[in-house]
């Protein structure tokens, strides 16, 4: 057989990690570049929603995903000043059977990704900051001067990718959403030491708690079996043009969520210390692929994080890349008529980058949706929220809002990334063209 394809990897993150681990499992060589010495994700909680655990339930990693996580039953909306439940969506029980939606720590689903990319023989390279980019030789090169050579490069840099304005020939940077988060994470014990009842009782529950009101929300679940808690804030962004992260000031936070259910105040006065992040997006690019080189994940298509998709996009793009390459290897091999690498690359952009452009337009709109003042249009929401039939509309209607429309839920829930990548390759070698590259 002929030496099997060598796919260098921009980037460890969670697109990066996937894309790794699938092409391994198709017998690719890997070579993953990673700039930062060491791995260590923000402290904070990451849902995997079942298009994704359908992929590591494919590639086995499902299980011991689960040790580190809980199943989350529900999605609930409640209302910002008391707690009231507004909405509850679970995800059905043939998902959550066979595809459970998690909730994990950031650190243990990248740990999980690495220790299972090494067992597999990834060779991942810390420190390793790629500076340049060599299109037509397919080429990279270090900050130390040392050039990678592979067939095919994926950038998987994330939301300040520089391999972006490389594809595209210009720069394009993130734009700001308007929203800022705060995020953190809690023990068990610490909220138990606030010996408050209703803080206990929504400790105990496995769902996704969601606290929606003017200009901001927050998102509460569990971690680490439900031995942490994760808690995210968002508001509009005070911090100035160009500043990414800084350190909160607690009194700020809490003067912003003042008023709020008391259950949600009196867990804020947990946090010791807190970190704001500017929330960036963009608006969809003309193309994520040039010869052999090809974006993913966030450096692609960044998008708000209020469907919890953005990771979970970065997983099927990574997977459908990796599934395509295996594909194209084995009827090279074979010596079967196929499309050319660049033109495989452009099959995975057909797929996902639509699919993307769906998401992220549906972030905005739960932005919307979730952020409304007090006044008729929230009133009609929460009485249309309550309502929630949960059966698909007539072909041609649709809810008022994604959150609730079935049609939609399932489109991006259900997705399979794997089945997809297969049938729309099975769809180009029909009408193949001689490889070229
Ligand atoms: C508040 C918040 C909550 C979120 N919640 C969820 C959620 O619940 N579920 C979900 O699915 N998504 C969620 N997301 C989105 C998710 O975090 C991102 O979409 C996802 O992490 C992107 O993964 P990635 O692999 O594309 O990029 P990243 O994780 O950013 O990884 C990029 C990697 O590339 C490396 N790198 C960059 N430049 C270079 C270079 N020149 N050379 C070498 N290496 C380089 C970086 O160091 C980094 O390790 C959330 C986002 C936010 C802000």
């Amino acid at each position: 057989m002929a030496q099997p394809l060598k796919i260098v990897i921009v980037g460890a993150g969670i697109g990066g990690l996937a894309c790794a681990i699938v092409s391994r499992r198709q017998g690719l060589n890997v070579v993953v570049l990673e700039k930062v010495e060491k791995l260590s994700p923000v402290g904070a909680g990451i849902q995997i929603p079942p298009n994704a655990s359908r992929v590591w339930a494919q590639y086995e990693l499902l299980d011991r995903l689960k040790e580190y996580s809980v199943i989350s039953k529900a999605t609930q909306l409640r209302r910002w000043k008391d707690g009231e439940l507004l909405c509850s969506r679970s995800v059905g029980e043939e998902l959550d059977e066979r595809w459970p939606w998690l909730v994990i720590h950031r650190a243990d689903y990248q740990r999980i990704l690495v220790e299972e990319s090494e067992r597999l023989g990834v060779e991942l390279r810390l420190k390793a900051d790629v500076q340049d980019i060599d299109f037509e030789n397919t080429k990279v090169t270090l900050g130390n001067g040392e050039d990678i050579s592979g067939d095919v490069i994926i950038g998987a840099d994330g939301l300040w990718s520089t391999f972006r304005a490389r594809i595209l020939g210009r720069d394009s940077p993130p734009q700001e959403t308007g929203d800022l988060a705060y995020r953190g994470t809690f023990s068990l014990s610490a909220l138990q030491a606030l010996k408050d009842p209703a803080v206990d009782e929504l400790c105990k529950k496995n769902v996704v708690t969601m606290w929606i009101g003017p200009e901001s929300h927050s998102v509460f679940y569990p971690v680490r079996c439900g031995n942490e808690f994760n808690l995210v804030m968002t508001r509009p962004d005070d911090l100035p043009p160009g500043v990414k992260t800084e350190e909160g000031d607690i009194q700020g936070m809490k003067a912003v969520f003042e008023g709020w259910d008391p259950v949600l105040t009196k867990i804020l006065t947990a946090f010791s210390s807190v970190l704001r992040w500017k929330m960036m997006h963009h608006d969809e690019l003309a193309f994520w692929t040039k010869n052999n080189v090809a974006l993913l994940g966030d450096a692609c298509h960044p998008s708000l994080p209020y469907q919890a998709q953005g990771a979970a996009m970065a997983v099927e793009d990574g997977t459908i890349i990796a599934t395509l390459l295996g594909l194209y290897q084995e009827a090279h091999s074979k010596s079967l008529p196929h499309p050319t690498l660049s033109e495989t690359l452009k099959l995975y952009e057909s797929l996902q980058k639509l699919r993307t452009t769906t998401l992220h337009l549906g972030s905005i709109s739960n932005q919307h949706l979730y952020h409304l003042d007090d006044g008729p249009d929230q009133e009609e929401r929460d009485r249309i929220l309550k309502a929630a039939q949960w059966q698909e509309k007539p072909s041609g209607q649709s809810e008022p809002f994604i959150w609730i429309d079935v049609r939609y839920q399932k489109a991006m829930l259900s997705h399979d990334a794997i089945g997809g990548a297969k049938k729309r390759w099975e769809e180009a070698i029909q009408g193949p063209r001689q490889e070229r590259s």
